[in-house]
């Protein structure tokens, strides 16, 4: 059941919000940022459940109608607002806002619209919702949940009370793995720490059975790049396309072993590496590259995800990447 007291990390954000529920002021508009997974809906959902729960307090009481409602997906205010996978247009805020918010709530105290995506508003559907936003009635709470606010008009983002939400405490989502998904300390320590921070991609990897053949094929890809010829650079790019659905995944793998090989040589020091289980893979990534190099290489990584995101011809960005990791 959803509550503040289930929330994974985000402390300050939770106190704060308490308090503007006991201090009674409770904005009109909350944003939520911070990246995927990271606990941005549980926050908004806990804190609309509180907001509506009949016996008041700052934590919903799991028994009332409206908490009730919420928990079966029923609470008739408290919305989320649906989109297509590309954009959030200005027919998707007049239809799911604008059109129900002319009436009162049904039977609780707010009317409250949960945003995902926030930041997929293009202008004028910005500029739609800010016309409601300048004048809401007094019941409407809007909660905008996004990964880059700063796409956000200005005259939004002046309107809402805006919270960033920092990665998670890895040792926080280690034992949240362990009490929930019933992993053992190793795993589960492997995927907190492969997380980086988003407890929605801890689970999702932890439920993931592709994601350890995909690891070991890309650990070996690095192993084999290390030492490959032209040749073969290309013929392990080739081999890549086989992955071209979870390339993202790859990419992140082998940030990682990058990571970790640089964390290594910096501190000399196996304790702050993150994949413990493949220490002997770091050691001799160690021996055979140096911190500018690995520096690059994650530079490069990072570039390419960008580039991947954005619709980069795969083949081509995949070689680049490839050789700017063999480069000196
Ligand atoms: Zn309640």
């Amino acid at each position: 059941m959803i509550g503040f007291n289930r929330i994974l990390g985000h402390e300050n954000i939770v106190h704060s919000l308490k308090n503007s529920i006991i201090g009674e002021r409770v904005n009109h508009a909350y944003i939520f940022s911070g990246e995927k997974g990271i606990g941005k809906h549980t926050l908004a959902k806990a804190f609309a459940k509180t907001l509506n729960c009949r016996n008041g307090g700052t934590e919903p009481c799991g028994q009332c109608i409206s908490c009730k409602t919420f928990d079966t997906g029923n609470n008739p205010d408290i919305i989320t607002i649906t989109h297509s996978k590309r954009d959030i247009t200005v027919d998707v805020i007049r239809e799911q806002i604008g059109e129900n918010i002319i009436y009162r709530p049904h039977s609780n105290k707010y009317k409250i619209f949960i945003m995902p995506d926030a930041d997929k508003m293009n202008v004028s559907a910005q500029n739609a919702f800010l016309k409601t936003l300048e004048e809401p009635p007094e019941f409407a709470i809007f909660m905008l949940l996004c990964e880059n606010y700063n796409k956000l008009l200005a005259t939004i983002l002046s309107r809402c009370v805006t919270f960033k939400l920092r990665p998670v405490d890895h040792n926080l989502i280690e034992k949240y793995l362990i009490d929930n998904n019933s992993l053992d300390r190793e795993k589960a320590q492997m995927y907190a720490r492969y997380s980086q921070g988003s407890i929605g991609r801890a689970v999702e990897l932890s439920n993931s059975q592709d994601f350890n053949e995909i690891r070991d094929y890309t650990l070996n890809l690095a192993r084999e790049l290390e030492k490959a010829d032209l040749i073969k650079m290309y013929k392990l790019a080739e081999g890549l396309k086989e992955y071209k659905d979870e390339i993202d995944t790859v990419l992140e793998i082998l940030l990682l072993l990058y990571r970790d090989t640089l964390v290594y040589i910096k501190t000399g020091s196996r304790r702050y590496i993150i994949q413990q289980d493949k220490i002997d893979d770091i050691i001799n990534m160690a021996q055979t590259s140096n911190t500018a190099q690995l520096e690059k290489r994650c530079d490069a990584i990072n570039d390419t995800r960008m580039k991947l995101l954005n619709n980069g011809d795969f083949q081509l960005m995949t070689e680049t990447l490839f050789f700017k990791i063999k480069e000196k």
